[in-house]
């Protein structure tokens, strides 16, 4: 059995009014009280503009606050921007960073991925870093070859390990309902473990891309899958919790 401990994240992403945002994050902590002791970590990732109020809602939970997305700098003339250690500052324990729908959709390189993952780390964040493929890099039977630029150029040198997790998040599979093979998965994580070199065994890496309470099971069975990164399925409590309970069973059946 690995010892890496799953992470089970929610990327409510651009979701939530402030009384929508707080009734799904009491019952995630409620959920996640009458589950204790947990075998997992549980993060939520709400927009910024929730961070403060789901963060009075989990104070002295076991659900980690996260948040989405820094710019490098800790301070300065960045208009709209958010830095690092302000979410640090309202309680976040974890950020998710080089998520698709920045690189794509916001044209992030990995090599500003990599500043932010330092900016997030110097400020005591978690750092979930994002890769996979688009389905035009799938076709052309180029996932290897992002997969390999990607890792390499969005973690930096001197990383550390132990606040890295790394994401492994088909574009393709992103909100369309389409994911990989629970073997094509296995073989992504595999590849970007080998990426990670030493630290490569002790370091998460999650499967993000259409998880559901109702297919989990497939992915949550694969010892290679430290976890996930739960986009849609994460906006209700029931569901996101029935992804979460599918690594609470793999985890302390098996300790
Ligand atoms: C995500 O955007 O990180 C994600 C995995 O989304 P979904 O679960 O909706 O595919």
């Amino acid at each position: 059995m690995s010892s890496r401990r799953p992470m089970i994240a929610a990327n409510w992403k651009m979701n939530g009014l402030l009384a929508d945002g707080r009734l799904l994050a009491r019952a995630v902590s409620e959920a996640a009280a009458s589950a204790a002791p947990l075998c997992f970590d549980v993060v939520v990732c709400p927009p910024a503009t929730l961070t403060y109020a789901v963060g009075e809602i989990l104070k002295g939970s076991s659900v980690l606050l996260g948040a989405q997305d820094c710019v490098a700098a800790p301070q300065g003339a960045f208009t709209g921007d958010l830095s690092a250690p302000m979410f640090a500052d309202l309680g976040a324990k974890a950020l998710i960073l080089g998520h698709s729908e920045r690189r794509h959709g916001h044209g992030e390189t990995s090599v500003q991925v990599a500043e932010k993952v330092k900016a997030a780390q110097a400020a005591g964040l978690i750092t979930i870093v994002c890769v996979g493929e688009t389905a035009a890099e799938l076709d052309a039977g180029c996932t290897k070859a992002v997969l390999t630029q990607q890792v390499r150029e969005s973690v930096p040198e001197n990383v550390d390990s132990s606040k890295l997790v790394i994401a492994y998040e088909p574009v393709w599979a992103i909100g369309t309902g389409r994911q990989p093979v629970p073997s094509d998965v296995v073989t992504a994580h595999q590849l970007i473990r080998s990426l990670l070199g030493p630290m490569g065994p002790t370091v998460r890496i999650l499967y993000g891309g259409s998880v559901n309470a109702a297919n989990v099971g497939s992915i949550s069975c694969e010892k290679e899958v430290d976890g996930v990164l739960v986009g849609g399925a994460s906006l209700k409590a029931e569901s996101f919790w029935s992804i979460a309970e599918s690594f609470q069973k793999r985890v302390c059946l098996a300790a």
